[in-house]
């Protein structure tokens, strides 16, 4: 296989603390140098969330352009994606960042449960959601955490709440929630491609251990990859992960057992039809 993996960097989530891993970052500036050392590894998207002092989920749109700012400094040509995920806030406050126009942002189109409880993604909510990110021009990565979500994507394209043929992001191993199951994966690989071609990108992001296996699972189907401390804090059962520039250097190691070359940044615009920058 020759075509390029991106590799998609999760730094920090809205659930890990220092307490499970030290090299979780926390403020902006942590942020922003968590996300150069991955880029320099072979990260070319960066899926963020903000946090407050305290280490608890924020919405903040303050902090979201201060760290669009350091990330667009620093690292110059990765692609920015917001998380507009239900733990750092309710309703309309998941989309205030909005308005920054990051290149992208996650856009979860259905509910399912979570490992301690329910995560609302109301049809009201999904669809106020998907008009801000037409209205400032950002790609939505569709989070699919079950089979139905992926038709509701389809279905949003073809009433044109999407802009583009949607990328598709399966999400495995959340407890209570899909599990990795490799029957459901193929599947899914089998629906995206019916759905919106042979040559559509896709990719897939695992949690905790799964992790590594998703990973490789993508990779070797030709699909793209995510990584980092927001899904994952270790490296193995008895190692945390020391940085996300680790786990993003693991994920190029099974490209290379692949023969895909990683892919940079100028790459992944295209692969995702993202305004290339000059
Ligand atoms: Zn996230």
């Amino acid at each position: 296989m020759t075509n390029p993996c991106i590799i998609c960097v999760a730094i920090t989530g809205s659930l890990p603390t220092k307490a499970n891993n030290p090299a979780v970052p926390i403020t902006v500036s942590e942020q922003v140098e968590s996300t150069h050392e991955a880029f320099e590894a072979g990260a070319s998207i960066c899926h963020a969330h903000v946090r407050n002092d305290d280490q608890t989920p924020s919405s903040d749109p303050e902090k979201f352009a201060r760290l669009k700012e350091g990330l667009e400094r620093h690292c110059p040509g990765m692609i920015i994606q917001f998380s507009t995920g239900g733990r750092s806030g309710a309703g309309k406050t998941r989309g205030g960042m909005l308005p920054l126009a990051p290149d992208m942002a996650s856009l979860s189109v259905g509910s399912n449960n979570f490992p301690t409880r329910v995560y609302e993604n109301p049809p009201n909510l999904v669809d106020w959601l998907a008009s801000e990110m037409l209205e400032h021009g950002v790609k939505p990565e569709i989070e699919a955490f079950d089979l139905s979500h992926i038709l509701k994507a389809a279905d949003m394209y073809a009433k044109g709440q999407i802009k583009d043929t949607p990328y598709v992001q399966f999400v495995m191993g959340v407890k209570n929630a899909m599990p990795a199951d490799r029957h459901v994966f193929d599947y899914y690989v089998e629906t995206v491609k019916r759905l919106f071609g042979d040559n559509v990108a896709w990719c897939a992001a695992g949690i905790g251990a799964r992790q590594v296996l998703l990973n490789d699972w993508a990779i070797s189907s030709g699909g793209h990859a995510r990584t980092g401390l927001e899904d994952n804090v270790r490296l193995d059962r008895d190692t945390l992960a020391p940085s996300n520039a680790a786990l993003v250097r693991r994920a190029a190691e099974i490209c290379e057992n692949y023969e895909r070359p990683v892919a940079t940044w100028r790459q992944a615009r295209e692969i995702l039809g993202l305004r290339v920058p000059a």
